[in-house]
């Protein structure tokens, strides 16, 4: 859709988003499940936002019910792999079902699209349709990831961001952004303000799974990974204001983006 220059507070940076939300942002840390009041203060942010007439497609995971890769190489289990990914797919639904009544009870016209078809439940994800909701001023809650298993929600927030023409992928998390290692495990730990998807591969930054860093690469795409529990980052990341890591496209070949926050 293309970046406009400005980032006052009425006018946001991106037109249309892609915001990834694990599905960890939707319950107290540490704990399994939802939450409504955690579903609600992140719903309260993404309206914000919205407010900005920033069109918002939510791409919502499931690792607070379940991931696929649990059940890895478990040759004991009597859930395979594969099958544990479509549960994992399903419980993005069920996420993705919380979030549209916790925008809807705020006043924000809300259609969860699944990529899994689900009469009676969700409408299934067409393009065209869902970028004419994101026209009409809906936010869109993007469900069941890509419907295919293997991958996470990452992917599908790569894939979706291109396909619905999305200037950045917003990646919602509980850190201010990426690190040249784990904060939690090294206080000394560097946060980058800037990169570029190659450092991000050489240096095997834990941002998104490598196959969305890979699509994204691709296609240029930008990424900005950025604390959603600091109230108001939302609004600042649509704005264009510093907030997280932007992850950029080298502008020169050869060069390598890699600025610390200071
Ligand atoms: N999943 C999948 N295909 C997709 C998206 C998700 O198989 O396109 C499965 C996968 O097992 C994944 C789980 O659904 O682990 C939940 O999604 P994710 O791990 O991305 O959730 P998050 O970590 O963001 O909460």
């Amino acid at each position: 859709m293309g970046e406009s220059d400005s980032s006052s507070a009425h006018s946001p940076r991106y037109h249309r988003v892609i915001l990834k939300l694990s599905g960890e942002s939707l319950v107290h840390a540490g704990e399994r499940g939802i939450s409504m009041d955690e579903v609600t203060a992140i719903a309260r942010q993404i309206k914000s936002a919205h407010e900005l007439k920033c069109q918002i497609a939510v791409v919502v995971g499931g690792g607070n019910i379940l991931r696929g890769a649990q059940f890895k190489g478990s040759s004991g289990e009597m859930i395979q792999e594969a099958t544990a990914h479509y549960m994992g797919m399903l419980a993005t639904v069920i996420n993705a079902l919380a979030l549209q009544d916790a925008f809807e009870s705020i006043g924000i016209s809300t259609r969860v699209m699944s990529a899994i078809k689900m009469d009676g439940v969700a409408e299934p994800f067409i393009r065209r349709r869902a970028i004419r909701h994101l026209e009409k001023g809906r936010i869109v809650i993007l469900a069941a990831g890509t419907g295919a298993p293997f991958v996470t929600t990452d992917t599908c927030a790569a894939n979706r961001g291109l396909e619905l023409d999305a200037d950045i992928v917003l990646k919602a998390t509980r850190v201010d952004g990426v690190y040249s290692e784990d904060p939690e495990k090294n206080p000394h730990a560097i946060l980058y303000r800037e990169l570029d998807y190659d450092t991000v591969i050489e240096k095997n930054l834990k941002v998104m799974d490598s196959t969305a860093i890979a699509q994204c690469r691709t296609h240029k795409l930008p990424i900005l990974i950025f604390n959603f529990k600091k109230e108001g980052n939302i609004v600042k990341a649509v704005s264009g204001q510093k907030v997280g890591t932007r992850i950029s496209p080298r502008i020169n070949p050869g060069e390598r983006i890699l600025i610390n926050a200071t």
